[in-house]
Parts: structure tokens; sequence; C-alpha cells
């Protein structure tokens, strides 16, 4: 085995280790980008907020007329099964249905066989723990993000060119990630994360034109729960600018401080205190019986 890491799938009906899970080059989920997906992770034995997952998976495959051949619950069991060949505590756990091929290879998606497959492998991270006091420098692209009349952002997808190509502007202005913005001037999302910014004590992130995140969902939560007033509406690249704190939200690695901002730093160019007290009570929800479910039970929760 070379350049694989540890972990485990479930392809084609059967579970196999990580680097025998392979799909056809004809798959138009590979040749059209033409498939959904989604991510849910293991944190110390347990999945958080699977039933979220879940939820958006389906729902997602059902926009784009995909037929999971799998129950919700046998899928739940397929990534818990997953995790557990993997012997991971810690696991990133992606789910995916792609259109597949025609058995006639006719051009009608309708004729399509489509795939499901799953694998669980090692956590991984947008920003290290160990990183996150120097936190993320992002610079805002001249790339716009795919409009959402174009395609649905709210249905996971893999039309990542766009953020892609904003990434490689990024890395051209000296910073480690990028925010796209939209047509009207409003920043939308970067690759794997929203965005929120803080100003005044108030938080807000986009209503529209993003993936609607699962750790974006978390964030708004325990906001609320702090008492801290939150809105999803436009924002704004000027109100980005101006914030006193930014921070990130993926499934890769949680709450994540911005920094720095097109080469200025935000707020004293250290994470800030809303932002620090989210990832405090982040990590602290992942226990949370009503949020979390053990691999060995993934029954619903939510
Ligand atoms: N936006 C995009 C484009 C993403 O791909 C992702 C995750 O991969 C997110 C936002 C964050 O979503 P979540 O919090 O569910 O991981």
């Amino acid at each position: 085995m070379t350049g694989y890491p540890p972990g485990c799938a479930f392809f084609d009906g059967r579970f196999c280790a990580i680097e025998d899970a392979r799909i056809s080059v004809l798959d138009w989920g590979f040749l059209r980008s033409d498939a959904t997906y989604d991510v849910v992770h293991v944190w110390k034995g347990r999945f958080f907020r699977l039933d979220r997952h879940l939820d958006r998976f389906f729902a997602s495959a059902e926009t784009l007329k995909l037929a999971i051949p799998h129950s919700r619950d046998a899928v739940a069991a397929i990534l818990a099964e997953c995790v557990r060949r993997s012997g991971l505590e810690d696991a990133y756990v992606e789910m995916v249905i792609t259109r597949g091929v025609s058995p006639t290879f006719s051009r009608d998606p309708r004729d399509a066989v489509n795939r499901f497959f799953a694998f669980a492998i090692p956590f991984g991270w947008i920003l290290r723990p160990q990183e996150r006091e120097a936190g993320l420098a992002v610079a805002v692209a001249r790339t716009q993000r795919i409009g959402a009349a174009s395609v649905d952002p709210t249905v996971k997808n893999y039309h990542w060119l766009d953020l892609v190509m904003g990434l490689y502007e990024a890395y051209d202005k000296g910073a480690g990630t990028v925010v796209l913005p939209d047509d009207a001037g409003n920043v939308t999302e970067g690759p794997g994360f929203n965005i929120f910014a803080v100003r005044d004590g108030r938080v807000a992130t986009p209503a529209a034109g993003v993936l609607h995140g699962i750790t974006r969902l978390s964030a708004l939560e325990l906001l609320a729960e702090a008492g801290i007033a939150t809105e999803t509406r436009a924002v704004p690249l000027d109100e980005l600018r101006a914030a006193d704190e930014i921070f990130a939200t993926s499934t890769a690695g949680g709450i994540m401080p911005v920094t720095s901002l097109d080469g200025s730093p935000v707020g004293d160019g250290r994470p800030g205190p809303v932002t620090r007290d989210l990832i405090a009570a982040y990590w602290v929800a992942h226990a949370r019986p009503d949020w979390s479910t053990a691999v060995a039970d993934p029954a619903a929760t939510e």
C-alpha cells in the first residue's frame, strides 16, 4: 500500500480496505461532478450530529434525482461499520452517491445506475488545534462563487473549480485559504467552510448562496444558548473587512479563527473572545447525548 491513509470503505455492496475502493472512469460522478455527498465526523468514538448529516444527504440526493439504494438506518449502519472496521477513534466519514454509468452508454441521466459508497479515514483538519492561536490567513478572491440559480449550494456538491481557483489566488497573495464573493459584493463561503463576522458583539453569517453547514448550525445554536445575537443575512465584503472577529466553520476542524484578511489583521490579529468561547463550547458539545451517538449505536438522537 502506498499513499493511502488507513481506513475502511463500503463499495459495491461490501466492506474493503480504502485502497481497494475504486470508481470507474466512466462514472458521471467523476466525468461530470454529477454526485452529492456528505461528511460526518467521529470524535472520541462518537458521531457528531449524524442525523443532521443524514437529513442533508438524503435531501441533496432527492433534489438531484439520485436514488440512494439503502434506507437511512442502513446508511447509518454502513457508516458505523466503516468506522468500526477502520479502528479509528476520530474519523472523517464520507457518504457519496454518484449518477453512475448507463449500461447502454446512453447520454440520458435517467438510464444511469446510481452508485453509493462510503468510507472512514482519519479525521482531517483545515486548521490544526496547534495552529488555532495563529488562525487562518484568508484572502478574498476575485473569482465569484458559482451562482445559486445555477448550482444549488444547499446541495453538497463537488463543483469546486471556483473554490480551487480562488485558493490559487489566495496562495499568490501569501494567504492560506480563501473566501469567494457573490455577484452583489457579499461574502459567500470558502473551500469546505462557512464564514462568520462578529461586530459589536453581534454575529452574522450569509443566509443564501452557501451550503447550510452542520457546523454553521451548531455555531448558531451554541451562540444563541450563550445569549449572543446572531443574524443570518447577506454579509457585504465591507462588513467582513470591518469585523472585530471573523471565524470559519467546518466539519473538518470545527470553529476556526480568521486572524488576517487580505494581509490586514482582523481585530488585534489574535482569536477574539466570541471565537474562543465558541471553540470551547463546540468541543464540549461533542459529548452531548442529543448531538452525538456512539459508533457502536448509531440510533437516531435528534
Ligand atoms: N461550505 C462548503 C462549500 C463545504 O464544502 C463545507 C463542508 O465541506 C462547508 C461549507 C461546511 O459544512 P459542514 O459544517 O457541514 O462541514
